[in-house]
């Protein structure tokens, strides 16, 4: 019996929030607009769910609305704000110490599989993981789909982890009845996490070794 774990990638092994800020402050300021939250306001926002675009004035036209939202577009997996994004202090750490015992996955939604693969290399993550599993979050509305398509492939008896910071992972992994892992210090509140009841949430990815332990593995 093996474990495949797939971890999710963008505020779960790495950190967004600078990326996610820039554009957000960017585009309105290319759209003359004074009204910007501070990073931090911006961040508890996403922590609790909300959406980038509900963030805008309440006033703000349906033009203006879809103007942000395809210049969030452009911009999101462009390498000139791709190059704010963190790796997180301990990912490598835990990566390092799993990759020889298990089966380590990334599934991630991007469009641009190119500047992923060029970040991936920039960050030092390409050579943990056995396969890389991408599609893109307009064609698709969550993971299920790239994660179920090669589940279905593996061996009866291997077991499944899946960890991430939000829905979109939390709501794969109980739907395909796998070990789900939520991580509360990504781009959701520990609140808004535990609501989807995850088997388990994590302050820190540090306390991922104990969580096989206590589900009875020597990893
Ligand atoms: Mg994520």
């Amino acid at each position: 019996m093996k474990w495949t774990i797939f971890f999710d990638l963008d505020d779960t092994l790495i950190s967004t929030s600078e990326r996610h800020y820039r554009i957000y402050k960017d585009i309105l300021r290319d759209y003359g607009i004074q009204n910007i939250l501070s990073k931090e306001d911006f961040w508890n926002y996403k922590r609790m769910g909300r959406k980038t675009v509900e963030l805008l004035a309440k006033n703000s036209s349906e033009e203006f609305i879809q103007k942000f939202m395809d210049e969030w577009l452009k911009r999101i997996e462009n390498k000139n704000y791709l190059k704010y994004d963190n790796l997180l202090s301990e990912s490598l750490i835990i990566l390092s110490g799993l990759k020889n015992k298990a089966d380590l996955m990334l599934v991630t939604l991007r469009n641009n599989r190119e500047n992923l693969f060029w970040e991936l290399n920039n960050l030092g993550l390409v050579n943990y993981f056995k396969e890389i599993l991408v599609d893109s979050p307009v064609k698709l509305k969550n993971k299920m789909t790239l994660v179920k398509d090669y589940t279905e492939k593996q061996l009866k008896e291997n077991k499944f982890i899946i960890v991430g910071d939000t829905e979109a992972d939390i709501l794969t992994g109980k739907e395909l009845g796998m070990l789900t892992v939520a991580v509360a210090y990504g781009i959701r509140s520990k609140e808004f996490l535990e609501k989807l009841k995850p088997d388990f949430c994590l302050n820190s990815l540090s306390e991922f070794l104990k969580i096989l332990k206590k589900v009875g593995d020597d990893l």
